[in-house]
């Protein structure tokens, strides 16, 4: 709890964790655990050895914070201004620590445990650079976990399930070139709104009409901005919006049909368009036998065993996704809201806030999974 209200204070933007990472890494050689600095910016791996051989598992845990002001008034609260753990990742940082405390005095488990602590999670993306750097070889990770604590869930409960957690995250931005003239010689015009606004009512039969209805997908137009006033018809418009999915097979599907309805709206108007699409994150696909293992492990051995909830997927998006490309995982959301004592804003809201009770419940889960997984 302290160390989770000692990351709190001090909030710090995707690659820019030095903070958090010196502090880390001051407990790590405290404790005498070999680790590396400086992978991906700030990034940290750890590694933990067994007194016996067996399996390399990994545990993930995210570092960075948001832009936003802190609008808690706890002791704890951010020292930074406009930057803030709004989305848990101090306590997911916490716990990662706490597990390697925890397993540095005991290593009765065979094989060795790496723990990654990844910078920007939020954006532009810790994991994909980590894993480029190689932090999932020598040695080579068998499988690897990790947990958002998660407020849209109750405290004492735990949401897992194999396959797809979470949804690929794809991007668009978009500009529509018209031709500007006179609100009332619309005949000497390309109307960029008009052709826009067609777009957008377009887009959304992709998930009506081309998506398997037993397939999930999101596309969404966020932003809107064409014209100024009364009398004049726009010469340009410009909108961007996300797309989200958990099937991988799906992996260009949206992009494709997207570009398709631009073009061909614009084509027949007249009107020409420049698209920047991309592919942020992929989707967050767990492999059933961690999935099961960390199941069981919430199931059985807590102390109150956890409700597990099965119906926990999101469109939510998350880098572990990257990790979970290359080796087999689970990636699983721990239960943090406790709505009688208000600790139940939504992530990243400015009140935002969780249930220190799960940052024990973090460590015990993490401390079972290797005593689990890491056997011979
Ligand atoms: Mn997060």
């Amino acid at each position: 709890m302290e160390w989770r209200r000692h990351f709190h204070q001090r909030p710090e933007l995707g690659f820019r964790e030095r903070l958090t990472a010196e502090a880390i890494a001051q407990k790590l050689q405290e404790w005498g655990i070999q680790h590396q600095t400086g992978i991906a910016e700030t990034g940290i791996v750890a590694i933990i050895s067994g007194n016996r051989p067996g399996p390399v598992l990994a545990i993930r845990a995210d570092m960075d914070a948001l832009p936003i002001q802190e609008l808690n008034q706890v002791p704890y609260r951010s020292l930074h201004d406009g930057v803030m753990h709004a989305c848990g990742h101090d306590g997911h940082t916490a716990i990662a620590l706490g597990t390697a405390y925890y397993l540095s005095q005991r290593p009765d488990f065979a094989g060795t445990v790496k723990l990654i602590f990844q910078p920007a999670e939020e954006g532009p993306g810790g994991a994909k650079p980590m894993v480029e750097a190689g932090v999932l070889r020598n040695p080579d990770v068998d499988a690897i976990i990790g947990l958002h604590l998660w407020n849209n869930l109750p405290l004492g409960s735990l949401g897992v399930r194999k396959g797809p957690l979470m949804a690929a995250v794809e991007l668009f931005d978009c500009t529509i070139q018209g031709k500007g003239g006179h609100g009332a010689m619309p005949h000497q015009t390309i109307d960029a709104i008009v052709v826009g606004a067609q777009i957008v009512t377009a887009l959304q039969t992709i998930v009506a009409r081309n998506v398997d209805p037993l397939r999930a997908g999101v596309v969404t137009v966020g932003s809107f901005h064409a014209g100024h006033a009364c009398n004049v018809i726009a010469n340009t418009a410009q909108f961007k919006g996300t797309v989200r999915y958990f099937d991988p097979s799906l992996e260009g599907f949206f992009e494709q049909r997207i570009e398709q309805i631009i073009s061909g709206v614009c084509q027949s108007h007249g009107a020409t368009y420049d698209l920047d699409y991309r592919r942020v994150y992929p989707a967050v696909v767990n492999d059933g036998a961690i999935a099961s293992l960390v199941r069981s492990v919430a199931e059985t051995v807590i102390e109150t065993p956890l409700g597990i909830v099965p119906e926990c997927q999101t469109m939510g998006g998350e880098d572990m996704a990257f990790f979970l490309q290359e080796v087999p995982g689970c990636y699983f959301f721990l239960g943090s809201a406790n709505v009688e004592r208000n600790l139940a804003y939504p992530h990243h809201h400015p009140r935002f806030d969780f249930d220190e009770t799960v940052l024990s419940m973090g460590v015990e889960i993490f401390v079972r999974c290797v005593e689990k997984f890491c056997v011979n």
